[in-house]
């Protein structure tokens, strides 16, 4: 049995693009990732963060990782990038969220699932629209939830 879990993706430091093309090459070819598929690229600026702007997109993936062995891989994939967490919302060279694990409600010290930031977040409400349109968020509609973060810039970038 395998479970339908988004992933969030973001870098802002080095080469940004690069480096999250092989954050998903890498999460495509790991063991218990059955499946992937990826939402275009887009460009943020910092939200509550400093330095350059993001890279961020979502994928889509398929797997028979339980939650916390999947954020192991998430957590081992941003340490092969060099990732830091020298203050909160530091510049990072590369960050991978769950953003959702089936339907499944997290409340842990380490997991928080689904996301609870991501409703309020273009970056990850536009990549995410664009890989699954008729997912209901619990915050509300795709159209509702993203007319509310209308003053935070974001890019489509082109392939
Ligand atoms: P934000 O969570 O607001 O996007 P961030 O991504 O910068 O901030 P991090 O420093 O990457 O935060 O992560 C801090 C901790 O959050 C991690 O050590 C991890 O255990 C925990 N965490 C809780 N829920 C999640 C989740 N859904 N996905 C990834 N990490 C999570
Ligand atoms: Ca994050
Ligand atoms: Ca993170």
């Amino acid at each position: 049995m395998s479970t339908l879990a988004y992933i969030g993706l973001g870098a802002n430091l080095g080469d940004a693009r690069q480096t999250i093309a092989a954050a998903i090459n890498k999460l495509s070819h790991s063991s218990g990732i059955l499946t992937l598929k990826q939402a275009p690229l887009y460009s943020s600026d910092p939200v509550d963060a400093q330095g350059p702007v993001f890279i961020n997109t979502v994928v889509a993936i398929d797997t028979t990782l339980e939650p916390l062995p999947l954020l192991d891989l998430l957590q081992a994939i941003e340490q092969e990038h060099g990732r830091e967490r020298p203050y909160r919302n530091a510049p990072r060279t590369l960050d991978l969220d769950l953003l959702l694990y089936g339907t499944l409600k997290i409340e842990t010290p380490r997991l928080s699932v689904p996301h609870p930031r991501m409703h309020q977040r273009a970056f990850v409400l536009r990549p995410l629209q664009d890989l699954a349109p008729n997912l209901q968020l619990l915050q509300g509609s795709f159209s509702s939830l993203l007319a509310a973060c209308q003053e935070q810039k974001l890019d489509r970038l082109l392939a």
